[in-house]
């Protein structure tokens, strides 16, 4: 089947007039005046979505999106990682005439998208540094042709002669830019070749252009606007809830065993990343969980090249692996099935936090964010604002990033609550599926414990002209003799020992959180303790400090915990369709590995879990399974039907 089969050109009238619109939830009103039949043009589109994707409706306001693209106009979409962006660009580039181009920055996943598209029957290329000449003069052959739809390209090419002669050659039909936020300075995945991406509009102005992002502040979303030359462009800014992510952040103990814990307790034989800051601890990491039993690859930018594609590839093609990795995994990465994403070191911002949390759970279902946090994390960052490269402003920049992530750490209100409001989205009440709303922590009345602390800081500082780290305040608190406080003669201050009603362990707690409010800070190469301005109205008892009980125990929140949000609600399989949906897992992965593609290719977790709890008994009901479109139903639905009828294992 040629791909020209999807294009609205070659709609026949039978399938436009056969095609109900009764049944499709559209008023006059919403329909975009334009040159074709308004109802044509949403009826080719829907048809798209069902036929070749298989989805019964669009997902919140896809169809605003696509029916504005279709219709030649700019856009700017904001929505959650997994809130179905690669359709907004996808479906106009099979409506509209011509090869939609694609920006992508992530070479490594073009052939992976090639592949998605292909298993679908859409007829897609890409064109990059990794292509031979003979493979790269075809494509290029296709594209001039109009033979494909969409043209996958890395921001680089476009500052090649070669590939903008290439581009007037064919018939473009959009630009789509994908992880736009990539154009943004202060972002943190900056990318200097996006900031190329506004010559677009001056040498193809008819050319309708949609960037994309999942990033979400409106910071970050003006400048996108100003540095694509994209102010005119209307923009779509979607929830940014992701309600089947659970939040979860606790205090740091011992890392490695906590997140042990996680994955055999809560996540056995799952997918997961596990994010680390420094590439000694990703190493470690994996080494550790590998040790364990766990399947855990490193990733890290001191890998070679060539190790690196190899676990990437692995993560993404066999089931449950666990990628540990820096930061430098995982933009682009859209594996749907990833269960829990775990942080063991804090993340910079909440930007990033959400980012990288946001790579669980594209499929909907129900997943982990993760992150364990400790004093050290606070002292570690703080310096590495202090030592930055980079004036003032940007220093302050980092700063303020770091202190709304300490602030979601430390808060004792719902976190997801806190993170849309970080977002500039008004939340409607607690979310109920986050530790905080899972387990209330309790606040206490730390203002004399704050006090104690402060004085020790302020006597060491004024009195004796010396500076300490938070273990040796403790340690004066605690009124502990060692040689380090014999040495000073710290057992003679009047602070020695007046802290014994707190552990070591709540000290840490309450050192963490002052830093955390801005009443204490940390300075220097060894992190030491030294007071604020707003530390006298502490010290002055002119503030109260309210601050968050340390679970004795950490806590472990319920898996049983129903997310809000009815979509992402999944019914339990009953035994006899568990073993079904095993068998169908079973039969994915030998078909994966034949045809060397991911598995998630083949088809989704839900779109199996469906099938096994339906199980449709002939090709017509199959089709009705959202996930499987005609070209996967002619492919697989023989095979599907066959694997249905055969008797349970047990
Ligand atoms: P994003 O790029 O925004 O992270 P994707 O485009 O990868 O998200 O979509 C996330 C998942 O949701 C994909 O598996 C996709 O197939 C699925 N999806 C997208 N739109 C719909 C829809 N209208 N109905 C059902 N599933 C959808
Ligand atoms: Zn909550």
């Amino acid at each position: 089947m040629s791909n020209a089969d999807l294009s609205l050109a070659d709609l026949s009238t039978a399938d436009l007039s056969s095609a109900d619109l009764s049944t499709v939830d559209l008023s006059l009103a919403d329909v975009t005046d334009s040159d074709a039949p308004a109802g044509e043009k949403v009826t080719a589109a829907l048809d798209v979505l069902r036929r070749v994707f298989g989805y019964d409706a669009f997902r919140g306001f896809q169809r605003e999106v696509i029916d504005h693209v279709v219709d030649g106009g700019d856009a700017l979409v904001l929505m959650p990682t997994g809130g179905g962006k690669s359709l907004c660009y996808q479906i106009p580039a099979l409506v509209r005439d011509g090869v939609a181009v694609v920006i992508s920055p992530l070479i490594a996943l073009m052939q992976d998208q090639v592949d998605a598209l292909t298993a679908v029957g859409v007829k897609a290329g890409f064109l990059n540094s990794t292509l031979d000449l003979d493979t790269r003069r075809l494509v290029e052959a296709e594209f001039v042709a109009g033979e494909i739809d969409l043209l996958y390209l890395a921001p680089e090419a476009l500052a090649s002669r070669a590939t903008l002669s290439l581009l007037d050659r064919g018939r473009i039909s959009l630009f789509a830019i994908d992880e736009a936020h990539c154009v943004s300075q202060w972002g943190h995945d900056f990318r200097p070749d996006y900031l190329n991406l506004s010559m677009l509009h001056e040498r193809w102005p008819g050319v309708p252009r949609i960037a994309l992002t999942a990033t979400a502040t409106s910071a970050t979303r003006s400048e996108i606007a100003t540095r694509l030359n994209l102010t005119g462009a209307r923009h779509f800014v979607a929830s940014f809830d992701r309600p089947n992510i659970q939040y979860r952040i606790v205090p740091k103990r011992e890392p490695r065993k906590q997140l042990l814990a996680l994955l055999r307790d809560e996540h056995p034989g799952d997918a997961g990343i596990v994010y680390c800051l420094s590439r000694a601890s990703v190493e470690k990491t994996a080494e550790f969980l590998a040790a364990n039993g766990i399947d855990a690859l490193p990733y890290h930018a001191g890998l070679d090249a060539a190790t690196r594609a190899a676990n990437q590839q692995r993560f993404l093609r066999a089931d449950g692996v666990v990628m540990v990795a820096t930061i430098a995994f995982g933009m682009g990465i859209d594996k749907p099935d990833v269960r829990f994403v775990a942080h063991l070191d804090l993340p910079k911002s909440v930007e990033g936090y959400y980012q990288e949390t946001g790579r669980a759970g594209r499929d909907g279902l129900p997943s982990t964010a993760w992150l364990a946090y400790g004093l050290q994390d606070v002292v570690q960052q703080r310096k590495m604002i202090d030592t930055s490269e980079g004036d003032l402003a940007h220093r302050r920049n980092l700063a303020a990033h770091l202190d709304a992530m300490l602030a979601l750490c430390e808060t004792v209100r719902c976190r997801r609550v806190q993170l849309l409001e970080y977002f500039g989205e008004p939340a409607s009440g607690n979310c109920g599926n986050c530790d905080t709303c899972l387990e209330p922590p309790e606040s206490w009345d730390g203002t004399v414990a704050a006090q104690k602390l402060l004085s020790t800081v302020f006597r060491l500082d004024r009195e004796r002209n010396q500076r300490f780290g938070a273990g040796h305040c403790i340690d004066i608190l605690l009124g502990r003799s060692n040689d380090k406080i014999t040495q000073h003669r710290h057992d003679s201050l009047t602070v020695f020992g007046i802290g014994g009603e707190l552990s070591e362990a709540e000290w840490r707690g309450v050192v963490r959180q002052l830093l955390a409010e801005g009443l204490l800070a940390v300075e220097g190469d060894y992190g030491t303790l030294a007071l604020t301005d707003a530390s006298a109205e502490v010290l002055g008892r002119r503030r109260t400090v309210m601050l968050r009980r340390e679970a004795a125990r950490p806590a472990k929140a319920a898996r049983t915990a129903k997310p809000r949000g009815a979509a992402t609600v999944v019914a339990e399989l009953t035994p006899e369709a568990t073993d079904t949906f095993e068998r169908l897992r079973a039969w994915r992965a030998t078909t994966a590995k034949e045809q060397g593609v991911p598995a998630y290719v083949i088809f989704h977790d839900a779109t199996l879990r469906q099938i096994a709890a339906d199980t449709p008994s002939s090709l017509a009901e199959l089709s009705q399974i959202s996930g499987v479109g005609e070209a996967k139903l002619a492919k697989y639905g023989e095979q599907i039907l066959t694997v249905l009828t055969e008797p349970p294992q047990s």
